[in-house]
């Protein structure tokens, strides 16, 4: 069965990860360049040393992770909502594996979600899912508004090894689509989420700048919500047509080729940006959500 992740699930008993705790499997058995057995178990030793006993903590190289559920509860989360899409990712996108440790907070509800975050990190005013921090290579989350933005913060986190300098708007476009997604097979699949309604009703309003605009763009600005479906939908129509991998390795490699967005556009789906830019939205007005 597909495993589904959606921002607004809630934990409850019907949605809550399943009671067994999995075996918590090396994420990268063979291609994992660092070996980061020992750099995971001290990372979780300090770890825990910093937390207190109502925390369970899980190494499962690269990853650290740790939260104040139930030993079952983490271990569905660990495999389900953070090994299971990362190998996913990989098979899908990314080459370059992580190199260090990162290490997943999993807050049980609102009040510790903030109350860690306060202590660990001296975080206040914190967002209402999660975030991550970039500097320790932390994701904290509120686990209790369901698993959508652990996964779109794991695609930062995992995407930061592979390609740096990733495009902001394509860093978020990205992370974003997988906010909605199920594992089928080895592949992540994006479906539509809430990010959908702010598109049609740009479109139809005429307010929806084209498509080349995004790179320059004052992402976080003004028209933050806007360039985030924008984004996000622009990878699901090129998910949709079987074109994101082949998209996201020829913009991988566009800034070593000085190649534009135009020309990567051309090259993968065969025609310029204004004619994806109208299919898009074509697209777009034929998608439901929910
Ligand atoms: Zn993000």
């Amino acid at each position: 069965m597909p495993h589904r992740f959606a921002a607004s699930e809630p934990i409850s008993a019907a949605s809550a990860p399943a009671a067994s705790l999995p075996a918590c499997i090396a994420l990268f058995p063979v291609q994992q360049v660092v070996d980061l057995s020992g750099p995971a178990a001290a990372a979780a030793a300090a770890l825990q040393a910093k937390l207190d006993s109502t925390f369970v903590v899980l190494t499962c190289p690269p990853f650290v992770i740790a939260g104040n559920l139930s030993r079952e509860q983490l271990g569905g989360y660990a495999q389900d909502s953070i090994v299971g899409p990362a190998q996913a990712m990989y098979a899908s996108f990314f080459d370059t594996r992580p190199d260090k440790v990162i290490t997943v907070l999993l807050l049980a509800d609102a009040n510790t979600y903030h109350d860690w975050a306060q202590r660990l990190f001296g975080d206040a005013n914190i967002p209402y899912y999660g975030y991550y921090r970039h500097a320790q290579r932390t994701l904290v989350m509120n686990i209790a508004t369901g698993s959508g933005t652990l996964v779109h913060e794991l695609t930062h986190a995992l995407i930061a090894f592979d390609w740096p300098e990733v495009p902001l708007w394509f860093n978020e476009g990205l992370a974003s689509l997988h906010e909605q997604c199920q594992v089928a097979g080895d592949r992540l699949i994006g479906l539509p989420n809430w990010r959908l309604p702010a598109l049609p009703a740009a479109i139809r309003r005429g307010r929806l700048a084209g498509l080349e605009k995004l790179p320059a763009a004052d992402f976080y600005g003004p028209d933050r919500g806007l360039n985030y479906a924008q984004a996000r939908y622009f990878c699901q129509y090129l998910q949709d047509r079987g074109l994101l991998r082949d998209f996201y390795r020829q913009y991988r490699a566009s800034a070593a080729k000085k190649q534009t967005l135009e020309q990567v556009i051309q090259s993968v789906c065969g025609c310029g940006l204004d004619r994806v830019d109208q299919d898009m939205r074509r697209w777009v007005l034929t998608l439901k959500w929910p």
